[in-house]
């Protein structure tokens, strides 16, 4: 590994929302001149094998997952974002929750189209499930399906008030976000909290309960990221340096359904070498 690798900790497949198949983003990341790539596609781990198989020669790859979590500590839950490395991915209780929250989304997803249709939008549940391909569906999918009907023309569009982002809204059946900890800690796993203070993505959460995840066993902050400011990324950086969590910087990548690019933001590999060590399960580093 060079002495200043590239490192980006977050990305999607169509294993969930993304709209590169595991081998065609691991080729990406390898494109886009990066040394260390993770898959961390929402809810699930079905991405793993192939993006293994498909590694270039000098990627390394840090299989992850994105937790779909909610804090019950605001009224209503506030839904939250928890990055998991290197776990076990059959740690039994740990396959079973994502089971659940993936089977959730799907409930989920067809109300919401079911909402869409009964003020006459013409979206098909059917059509979405068959574009998601038995990848972890959710509203990107449905914004897709806005499109593809030509209601909208971005899925930035998509996900305005009038749509997914407050109108046809409904929550998700998430993890509480101290069960993920412990059940990633369990599994031998690192977890990182995504995104933290993306206050354009909605409510955030208060540093009380950061500090209170600290204590149970959270490892890191994901600081650089497109949706926070830099007032935002700095106030992350403080906040780990004050809790002794490590920070991480990450494209959360998502191909077509978002703008960012592979390697916009990456981690320090001081950061990235202490998620490795921290990791105990067994998954190791895979590399090419
Ligand atoms: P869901 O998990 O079904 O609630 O959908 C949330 C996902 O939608 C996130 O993981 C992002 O990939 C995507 N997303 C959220 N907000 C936006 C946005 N404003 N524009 C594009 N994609 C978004
Ligand atoms: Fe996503
Ligand atoms: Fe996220
Ligand atoms: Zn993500």
């Amino acid at each position: 590994m060079p002495a200043r690798p590239l490192i980006d900790l977050h990305a999607h497949s169509t294993a969930s929302d993304g709209t590169l198949g595991p081998a065609e983003l691991v080729r990406a990341a390898a494109d886009a001149g990066l040394d260390v790539v993770a898959i961390t596609d929402h809810d699930t781990t079905a991405g793993w094998a192939a993006a293994v198989d498909a590694l270039p020669a000098g990627l390394s790859l840090v299989r992850g997952a994105e937790l779909s979590c909610r804090w019950q500590g605001a009224e209503p839950a506030l839904p939250l974002h928890l990055l998991a490395y290197l776990f076990d991915p059959e740690h039994p209780e740990l396959v079973a929750e994502l089971a659940r929250v993936r089977q959730a989304r799907e409930v989920r997803g067809e109300r919401i189209v079911e909402l869409l249709r009964a003020d006459g939008i013409d979206v098909s549940w059917t059509q979405i499930m068959a574009a998601a391909d038995g990848g972890t569906v959710g509203r990107p999918h449905i914004a897709a399906a806005l499109i593809r009907a030509g209601l909208v023309a971005t899925t930035t569009e998509a996900f305005g008030p009038q749509w997914l982002g407050q109108r046809y809204r409904l929550p998700k059946e998430d993890t509480d976000v101290f069960r993920a900890v412990a059940l990633v800690r369990a599994a031998g796993g690192v977890p990182v909290f995504a995104h933290p203070r993306a206050s354009r993505r909605g409510r955030i959460v208060p540093d009380s309960l950061i500090a209170e995840l600290a204590e149970a066993g959270l490892a890191g902050l994901e600081a650089d990221h497109e949706d926070h400011t830099p007032e935002e990324a700095e106030y992350v950086r403080q906040l780990a340096a004050d809790l002794g969590l490590l920070v991480t910087g990450s494209s959360d990548f998502h191909g077509s359904h978002k703008t960012v690019r592979l390697g916009a933001h990456t981690t320090a590999v001081e950061a990235y070498e202490r998620i490795v060590a921290a990791a105990s399960g067994v998954t190791g580093v895979a590399s090419g």
